[in-house]
């Protein structure tokens, strides 16, 4: 890295994520600079952080977009080059003038530049779990190989991150087990017999995160928990029977580790996004993140509960796709993917997201070879989604 100032790219930068680190970097201009952006439809923002931040380069995903973004550019007499298309995302992502790259785009489609930057030997911020559960020992080969650095920003993967010694060759004879933390999302006490009628707007109104609108429907449903328990048996190299989950409704706790000698540790912090963002952009050092403090003498009780299996029945979908063939993450991601932009788009109920998943890993078989590439795992997600969207049709309202 670069002496003084981190040079980022910061792909997705339009979402919640996204905008939550550029929040924290205009607090450190001595710090970071920024290289690369990158937005899928909101580009009128895309404009306006160009305007702030002063990129090299910002991706759009198509010409009629990188049109318009160039005309926006012009009229403001800025010299942002314009790059189209998820080529343009790999390319960013390890372009020599780039040392971190934060990956905050939504979805399988963040795995191609995931996996360029993790080639190039960045230091990368992964907020997408998705390219992770989707890349699998790929993802982390990709990683070891390419001498890169791989920091998680899901909150609860930074708190275990942050709980465990430094010295990762300890981490298999010194845990025991970890235990991830889960809000229960907007529906944690509704009874599961009435479930179905759920509308999108109650499932994207999570009760203490604000959050974009896919991860707030696989909090609603768990889903989100089944993908960070992928998550975390990649990053921490942990076998998935020493992945526990917790109903913990107040989001304070963002996960635990369980030593051998039944020693806790934990991390706690308000439920806001630019800690976590903030610690793998400073790693090893802390910045100011610009989070409200926690107040213990506010904070009143912290509270426990096992998730019911009835009210989420995805979250199982974790360890059944963790031990089943090499991919089966990757079809269980197409689905839900699927699933849950049909259910946005008013096209199945709430509880169609899970038969739909489900009855995708029925029908999708992976056979991946030992030595799979990034195509192969391209190739099965695609097919998963043609999958998913031909049974989805039995399942239309
Ligand atoms: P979001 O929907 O708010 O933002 C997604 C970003 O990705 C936007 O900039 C969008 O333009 C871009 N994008 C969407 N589809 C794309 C595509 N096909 N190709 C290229 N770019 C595309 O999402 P978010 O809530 O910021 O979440 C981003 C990722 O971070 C997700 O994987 C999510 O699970 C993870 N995450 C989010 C939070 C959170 O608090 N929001 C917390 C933990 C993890
Ligand atoms: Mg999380």
């Amino acid at each position: 890295m670069n002496a003084g100032v981190q040079r980022l790219a910061i792909l997705g930068s339009t979402g919640s994520v996204g905008t939550s680190t550029l929040d924290v970097v205009a607090r450190h201009p001595e710090r970071f600079q920024v290289v690369g952006l990158s937005a899928f439809q909101r580009t009128d923002e895309l404009v306006a952080q160009c305007e702030r931040f002063r990129p090299r380069v910002a991706v759009v995903p198509d010409e009629p977009r990188a049109a318009a973004v160039r005309a926006a550019l012009a009229a403001r007499g800025l010299a942002t080059e314009v790059a189209v298309g998820a080529q343009a995302l790999s390319e960013l992502a390890s372009a020599a003038d780039v040392d971190s790259v934060m990956a905050a785009i939504v979805g399988a489609a963040g795995l191609s530049p995931c996996m360029a930057a993790a080639r190039a030997g960045k230091r990368l911020l992964l907020a997408n779990k998705e390219a992770l559960v989707v890349g699998g020992g790929l993802f982390m080969r990709a990683v070891q190989e390419g001498g890169a650095t791989l920091l998680p920003i899901d909150s609860e993967h930074s708190a275990i991150f942050q709980c465990l010694p430094e010295d990762r060759g300890a981490w298999a004879s010194r845990i025991d087990h970890i235990v991830l933390t889960a809000s229960g999302g907007p529906f944690r006490q509704r009874d599961p017999d009435t479930l179905h009628g759920i509308t999108p707007e109650q499932a994207v109104a999570h009760p203490n995160w604000v959050m974009g609108r896919k991860i707030s429907v696989d909090s609603a449903t768990m889903m989100n928990k089944a993908l960070e328990v992928i998550e975390a048996r990649w990053l921490f190299d942990l076998p998935p029977d020493r992945i526990r989950v917790v109903i913990h409704p107040q989001s304070i706790i963002h996960s635990m580790v369980v030593c051998r000698d039944g020693s806790v540790l934990a991390q706690l912090g308000t439920p806001d996004m630019k800690v976590p963002i903030a610690f793998g952009l400073s790693f090893p050092e802390r910045i100011e993140s610009g989070a409200p403090r926690l107040d213990f003498t506010q904070l009143g009780a912290l509270s426990f509960e096992p998730p019911d299996s009835r009210r989420f029945p995805g979250l199982q979908l974790a360890w059944d796709t963790l031990a089943g063939p090499a991919g089966s993450t990757a079809v269980l991601n197409a689905a839900n993917e699927v699933a849950v932009a049909a259910f946005l788009a008013g096209t199945i109920g709430f509880t169609a997201i899970h038969t739909l998943n489900a009855r995708t890993l029925d029908r999708v078989t992976p056979a991946l070879a030992e030595d799979h590439g990034l195509d192969d795992l391209i190739a099965l997600d695609t097919r998963a989604r043609a999958v998913a969207t031909e049974l989805m049709k039995d399942l239309a309202r």
